[in-house]
């Protein structure tokens, strides 16, 4: 009997039953389900040792069930492969939904990634406005100051002209 462990299962273990028979190592068999073409769900006597396929005890190993009639082993395998053809579209949905998920994180990547460049863009523009603004500010200021110096220097010309005339004349 070749069988991997995902088709052999204890679901009909019954245990160590006492009518079970001896095993080669003297011990009462255990009952395990294959689950392999074209024995699937038909049960078997093993030894109570068995671990895995690579470890089953003394090997002992006898069929509980009789034998699928022909009708039966033909219902079986093809709910076999309605099975096997789930689980390969089940595997293929997996692996759609894992790249799906690994794009959306990619995008979300590339998303976050121009966020912070045009963030760092938006931040180096309004520190040049704010330059720009400061050095229009202190412009106006100067020529303000400028302004006021000019209006006092003429107020104070005139007057200054009058006392300087009326001293000067003979
Ligand atoms: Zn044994």
């Amino acid at each position: 009997m070749d069988q991997s462990d995902s088709e052999v299962c204890n679901l009909s273990d019954a245990g160590a039953g006492t009518n079970n028979p001896m095993c080669k190592c003297g011990k009462r068999s255990r009952i395990l389900t294959a689950f392999t073409l074209p024995n699937f769900g038909r049960r078997f006597y093993t030894c109570e040792n068995y671990l895995n396929v690579d470890n089953r005890g003394c090997g002992f190993f006898k069929w509980v069930d009789l034998d699928i009639c022909q009708h039966g082993k033909r219902v079986v395998s093809k709910l076999f492969e309605w099975h096997e053809n789930l689980k390969t579209e089940r595997a293929q949905i997996g692996t759609t939904i894992s790249n799906e998920i690994l794009k959306c994180k990619i995008e979300v990547a590339e998303y976050k990634s121009k966020m912070e460049v045009a963030s760092i863009n938006f931040e180096m523009q309004l520190q040049m406005q704010k330059n720009k603004f400061h050095a229009r500010e202190m412009k106006y200021r100067v020529a303000l100051t400028c302004s006021l110096v000019v209006v006092a220097v003429l107020m104070f010309f005139p007057v200054s002209n009058r006392h300087s005339s009326r001293f000067m004349l003979p």
